[in-house]
C-alpha cells in the first residue's frame, strides 16, 4: 500500500535538462520521491495519506546539488606560493623551491589521519551550506600505499560525519612522487601491483582517475591503469586534455569512463568518443579563473555533439581553491556561455551521471533519493546570475528537512 510523509504542492521544479515546471507537486515516502508531476495529475489519495502537505509557494524545488570533481581532502595550502606568483615567479621558479603539488604531498604525507580530518572538515560542509549533498574526492597527494589509503580513508570518514553521500575516487596517477624521480613507469607499476589491488581491498574506491598530460603520465601509462582499474571494477575517470591534447579522453571514453574533465584542449575526434560511449564532460571553471587560461573547451562542440555537461569546483589547493559550486556555475555562463538550463542540469542530472548515480540522484522522479532544494528565489536564472552571494534555501537529505 502507498505510504507518503510529505506532500509538497504549488512547487516550481526543473527537470533533468534544466526545463521549468510550475504548479508542481512532489510525493515524498521515507527517503525517495514516490511521485512528482503536474499538481492537477496527482492521484487523489496522495492528499489523504499524506502525514504533512506543505505550500511551497512558488518556490524553485531543485535535486540537492552534487559536486562530481574535489581533490578537498588535502592538508596545508599554497597561499604563500600565491603571493610569490603575484610576484612574477612561475611555475618552475615554484616547483624548484619545493612548491606546487609536491608541497601539498608533503603537508599530507606528514598530517595524522585525525589532523587530515580536521582540516578538510570545513570546506565539505561549506559545500553542504550551499546545498551540495553528493560529493566525489580524489585521493592523489598520498602518492605511497599508506598516505593514498589514509586519503581515501579521510575522504569515506568525511561522508560519515556530515551525512553527505561521498564517491571516491583513486588518484595515485596524479604526480610522480619525489622518491620515483624520473621513473615514471616503475611508479605506474607500484600503482597496479601495490596501490590499487589494496585500495580495492579495502572497498576504498568506487571509481580511478589518471592526470594523463604532458607533465602527468603517459596515454600508455593511462591505460595500463585503466585497464588494471576496470579488471578490479572501478568506474574510470580521467584528467584530460587540460594543457596539451594527449588523446586522454579518446581513450578513456573508448573504456567506458564516466567523464573525462578539464578538455580544454579536447578536438573532434575526443568529442566523438565521448559522444559515442555516453561519457560526461566535466568543466572545472575554477582552475580556467585560478590559473588565467585563455583556452575554453570546445563547448559548440560537445553541444553539438550531444555529449552531456558537467560542472564541479575541482576544489584543490594549487589551481581552485574554492568551496562554492554556485560560483562555479555563474562562471560557466560567463566564461563558456553555458545556458541557464545546461547549468542547472550541469550540477544536478549529469554531475550525477559523472558519478555513476543517475539511477538514485540528480532529478526530480519517482524512486530518486528524496534530496531537494527549496530555494528563496524568483527565478531559476538567479542560481546563475548572483556570484558570491549564499543565496538562502531549505534542505532536505533523505527525506527531512534538515538544519546546515
Ligand atoms: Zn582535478
Amino acid at each position: 500500500m502507498q505510504t507518503c510523509d510529505k506532500l509538497l504542492l504549488n512547487a516550481t521544479t526543473i527537470d533533468h535538462v534544466g526545463g521549468v515546471h510550475e504548479k508542481q507537486a512532489i510525493a515524498i515516502d521515507g527517503k525517495v520521491i514516490a511521485w512528482c508531476g503536474s499538481e492537477e495529475e496527482l492521484p487523489p489519495e496522495f492528499r489523504k495519506i499524506a502525514q504533512s502537505v506543505e505550500d511551497c509557494q512558488h518556490k524553485l524545488i531543485t535535486p540537492a546539488l552534487i559536486d562530481c570533481h574535489t581533490h578537498l581532502v588535502y592538508a596545508g595550502n599554497r597561499a604563500d606560493e600565491f603571493q610569490k606568483k603575484l610576484k612574477g615567479a612561475t611555475y618552475a621558479d615554484i616547483a624548484r623551491k619545493g612548491g606546487g603539488i609536491l608541497s601539498t604531498v608533503q603537508h599530507t604525507r606528514s598530517a595524522s589521519e585525525e589532523q587530515l580530518l580536521e582540516q578538510s572538515l570545513p570546506r565539505i560542509l561549506a559545500l553542504k551550506r550551499e546545498g551540495v549533498l553528493t560529493v566525489e574526492i580524489k585521493s592523489g597527494y598520498g602518492l605511497d600505499l599508506e598516505n593514498e589509503l589514509k586519503m581515501l580513508r579521510v575522504a569515506k570518514k568525511l561522508g560519515k560525519i556530515t551525512g553527505i553521500d561521498v564517491i571516491t575516487t583513486f588518484l595515485g596517477a596524479h604526480t610522480l612522487p619525489p622518491e620515483f624521480s624520473g621513473k615514471s613507469q616503475a611508479y605506474v607499476d607500484y600503482l597496479c601491483n601495490e596501490v590499487l589491488p589494496q585500495v580495492v581491498e579495502e572497498g576504498l574506491a568506487d571509481c580511478i582517475d589518471v592526470f594523463c598530460e604532458s607533465i602527468g603520465f603517459s596515454l600508455a601509462e593511462t591505460e595500463q591503469l585503466f585497464l588494471k582499474a576496470k579488471g578490479s571494477g572501478l568506474a574510470i575517470k580521467c584528467h584530460a586534455e587540460q594543457l596539451s591534447n594527449l588523446g586522454g579522453s579518446s581513450l578513456a571514453a573508448n573504456l567506458g569512463a564516466l567523464s573525462c574533465d578539464h578538455l580544454e584542449h579536447l578536438d573532434e575526434s575526443g568529442v566523438t568518443a565521448m559522444a559515442k560511449n555516453n561519457t560526461v564532460a566535466v568543466l572545472l571553471p575554477g582552475a580556467y579563473y585560478f590559473l588565467c587560461e585563455t583556452r575554453k573547451p570546445p563547448i559548440n562542440l560537445l553541444r553539438d555533439a550531444g555529449v552531456g555537461m558537467a560542472i564541479a569546483t575541482d576544489c584543490n589547493p594549487g589551481s581552485s581553491p574554492t568551496t562554492s559550486l554556485l560560483l562555479m556555475m555563474s562562471m560557466a555562463c560567463h566564461f563558456f556561455l553555458l545556458t541557464v538550463p545546461e547549468v542547472l542540469s550541469a550540477v544536478t542530472y549529469q554531475a550525477a551521471r559523472a558519478l555513476g548515480v543517475s539511477e538514485r540522484k540528480g532529478k526530480i522522479a519517482p524512486g530518486m533519493e528524496a534530496d531537494l532544494l527549496r530555494w528563496a528565489v524568483q527565478d531559476p536564472a538567479e542560481l546563475c546570475y548572483y556570484f558570491g552571494y549564499p543565496i538562502q534555501h531549505d534542505t532536505m537529505l533523505g527525506g527531512e528537512w534538515i538544519t546546515v
